[in-house]
């Protein structure tokens, strides 16, 4: 795991060459059925294959593949063949598998391990201190490229919006 530590020094993380220093496959801008963000299906060879929506913004597929990736490190033994998340990150029958052994609370770990693994506490930290006090919401979300939304709910988590303009 050293070396997706060493990945983790610097923003933007790079979500896809960590899934692939792990051996497994990536897919952005994937063709996946209406209304799924992500997927992750199992291999003939045993490696699994993490795939984000074509029909989604850039910073949206990295928060995808990185919620899949959870999935991979958290839930290895619920993927089964494999899983679909919806926009709203649910396992869904909408996608091409309908994966019941996932439920709610292992999305949220999902959800909450792709927030960790794309802005890290240490980074968003160190992005506001040398901001010098002089930081937005918007700084931050390109600096790390995910959503508005994902960095906002990140910065309540570590309860740092009052250092960030526009975040609430
Ligand atoms: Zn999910």
């Amino acid at each position: 795991m050293d070396i997706v530590k060493s990945m983790l020094d610097d923003a933007p993380i790079n979500i896809e060459a960590i899934i692939r220093s792990l051996g497994q496959e990536v897919v952005k801008d994937a063709d996946l059925p209406a209304d799924i963000s992500g997927q992750i299906k199992k291999l003939p060879d045993g490696r699994y294959e993490l795939s984000s929506s074509a029909g989604e913004h850039y910073y949206r597929q990295r928060f995808s593949l990185a919620h899949e990736l959870g999935h991979y490190i958290l839930h290895n033994s619920l993927i089964g063949a494999g899983l679909d998340d919806n926009t709203k990150y649910r396992s869904t029958s909408e996608g091409n598998y309908y994966n019941t052994a996932i439920e709610l609370a292992h999305e949220r770990q999902a959800n909450s391990f792709a927030a960790s693994v794309l802005m890290p506490e240490k980074l968003v930290r160190k992005a506001i201190d040398e901001a010098n006090g002089d930081v937005s919401l918007s700084d931050l979300y390109r600096k790390f490229q995910v959503s508005a939304s994902a960095m906002n709910w990140r910065l309540r988590n570590l309860g740092l919006t009052k250092y960030v303009k526009g975040a609430g």
